[in-house]
């Protein structure tokens, strides 16, 4: 097993070389790691807040393995809003930049696959077994693996996601000002998104999707403002290459819409912390306690799978998980 100083030297000679080129695909340095290197962090999943991590820890001159499957929630939306800095840049433009910094830190390496499962062993590390059957070894194991949007089985939905059919007012709200607007949702969803998108538009209606499910309040509230409710079932988003046009329903009848608001159920994109014993709260998200640790000790987690779902709050938790796990990392080496 090699010290971190010798691993240092060692990623240096492997990450001048891959450095020279411009193409992102050129950190792909794995191939000069060797499966009995001690990693002190593996991180499972390198969107915003693995990256967040990564360079946290690669300033602490932790050894740092990121296993990414590439795949960030938000890859279909054209501009990304609301984080400061990078308002309305494409996503991809966000995390080429933030690897281009990380990858800088010699002692963290990027290889793009999927991880399959990780397993504890009897000396208090974890094997971590990627899809082309390799072992990665590690002190500590940071999950960063996000959620996955369960989309609506509506023809054309998953066109428009992330485009003209949007979750978050946050994000896309504001570009979407005075636009003819549908809530898609019902009960206390709709009704938050309603309230939400109120003061971006007067221009609203609710899709309920099947028969609506308000309180009295609440149906109170929306006939006061003389917003209209369809509880017909949808059969068809019209679009142009995702720009939704049109509402069809399954009388025939339609709505022309300009924008979207819907939030579909989400589930955890990585179901091994789970294998792993980590505990999940009542929402779905993965148990973390304020320095995001998870319930199974030196098994962290961040980002969207443990909090609000924004680009700044993936990078606040990353950046917190790996400033806590550090320093764990030098408590042991300091005692030891
Ligand atoms: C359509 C849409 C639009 C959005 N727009 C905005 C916006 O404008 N502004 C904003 O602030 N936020 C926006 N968000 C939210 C933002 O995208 C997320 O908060 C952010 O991407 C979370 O970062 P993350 O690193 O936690 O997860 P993700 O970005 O989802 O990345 C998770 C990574 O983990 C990898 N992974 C998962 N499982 C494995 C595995 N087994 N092995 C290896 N790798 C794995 C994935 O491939 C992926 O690369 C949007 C979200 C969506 C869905």
């Amino acid at each position: 097993m090699v010290s971190r100083r010798e691993f240092i030297q060692k990623s240096t000679l492997a990450s001048s070389t891959i450095l020279v080129a411009n193409s992102l695909e050129s950190f792909v340095v794995i191939d000069s790691v060797d499966e009995d290197e001690l990693f002190d962090v593996i991180i499972i999943g390198g969107s915003y807040a693995g990256l967040s991590a990564a360079l946290t820890l690669g300033r602490s001159m932790c050894k740092v393995l990121i296993l990414d499957g590439n795949e960030p929630c938000n890859r279909m939306t054209p501009h990304s809003h609301n984080f400061l800095t990078q308002d309305g840049v494409a996503p991809g433009q966000i995390s080429a930049k933030a690897k281009e910094q990380v990858f800088k830190y010699e002692t963290v390496l990027y290889y793009s696959t999927e991880v399959e499962k990780v397993d504890k062993t009897a000396n208090q590390t974890f094997l971590v077994h990627s899809v082309e059957q390799k072992k990665y070894k590690a002190k500590f194991v940071l999950f960063a693996t996000g959620l996955k949007d369960m989309l609506l089985p509506i023809k054309g939905y998953a066109d428009c996601w992330g485009k003209s059919v949007i979750h978050c007012t946050y994000c896309h709200g504001y570009e979407q000002i005075n636009r003819t607007t549908a809530i898609l949702a019902n009960g206390d969803l709709a009704f938050h998104l309603l309230m939400l998108a109120s003061p971006l538009t007067t221009k609203l209606s609710i899709l309920t999707n099947g028969q609506a499910n308000f309180t009295v309040e609440q149906q109170n509230i929306i006939n006061k403002k003389g917003i209209k409710i369809i509880e017909t079932p949808i059969t068809e988003l019209k679009h142009k290459q995702g720009q939704v046009s049109e509402v069809v329903f399954r009388d025939n009848s339609n709505l022309q819409v300009e924008v979207i608001y819907s939030r579909p159920a989400v589930i955890q994109k990585c179901n091994i912390p789970s294998q792993l014993g980590c505990e999940l709260t009542e929402q779905g998200l993965l148990k973390v306690d304020n320095q995001q640790e998870s319930t199974i000790p030196r098994v962290y987690a961040c980002g969207d799978m443990t909090s609000f779902r924004s680009i700044a709050t993936a990078i606040a938790t990353g950046s917190a998980a790996g400033r806590a796990i550090n320093t764990q990392l030098c408590q042991l080496d300091f005692k030891s």
